[in-house]
């Protein structure tokens, strides 16, 4: 019943993470109602998402092969932060809580194990200066389970390992917590 144009864009918002068919029609109208200029520059970002690398030291998302945390040698050599996604990184970089460096997982154990990034962080915990490392996994079952496994794999190496504290409600992610709560989780990380 849409233009054949249309209808692809909102086929195209709906397949994203958290958007309902409704919710896409809503933005699709929304852009048709926009200048062409701007529409220009919303494609232009679009395009340039391909020009974002991923750091092939810690995972995060970066514009250079290395990351600004992995290349910031006033960081803490010693300490690495284990997230799930790299969106994890960012409350615990505003908490200013925290100044080593960051490993992301890329999700956890068991939902897509396979493209984990786990032999790449034992690699990097082997041949560095590590020795402490600390697990940010959400608290959630999923969360919990990956840092068990996390724990046991990282046995054999001499490194302590410690996870936020639970100042965050179980079920909660990292993504949400706020400044505050985080200080404290991660002043209070326990070991595992
Ligand atoms: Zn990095």
């Amino acid at each position: 019943m849409y233009p054949k144009a249309f209808q692809q864009l909102i086929d195209h918002f709906s397949s994203l993470p958290s958007i309902g068919p409704k919710m896409a029609e809503r933005l699709v109208l929304y852009l048709f109602k926009q200048s062409p200029e701007k529409l220009d520059e919303f494609a232009k970002s679009l395009n340039a998402i391909h020009e974002i690398k991923t750091c092939q030291q810690c995972f995060n998302i970066s514009q250079n092969n290395l990351c600004h945390i992995c290349l910031d040698k006033n960081r803490d050599q010693t300490k690495i932060c284990i997230i799930e996604e790299p969106l994890d990184l960012i409350p615990i970089e505003r908490s200013q809580a925290y100044d080593g460096l960051y490993h992301v997982l890329g999700g956890t154990v068991e939902k897509n194990n396979d493209s984990l990034t786990i032999n790449e962080l034992l690699n990097y915990v082997e041949n560095s200066e590590i020795k402490e490392v600390i697990i940010a996994t959400n608290f959630t079952t999923e969360g919990d389970l990956t840092a068990m496994h996390l724990k046991r794999i990282l046995n054999e190496f001499d490194v302590n390992v410690s996870r936020l504290a639970r100042g965050l409600a179980t079920g909660s992610d990292i993504e949400y917590a706020d400044d505050m709560t985080l200080q404290s989780s991660l002043k209070n990380r326990e070991r595992m």
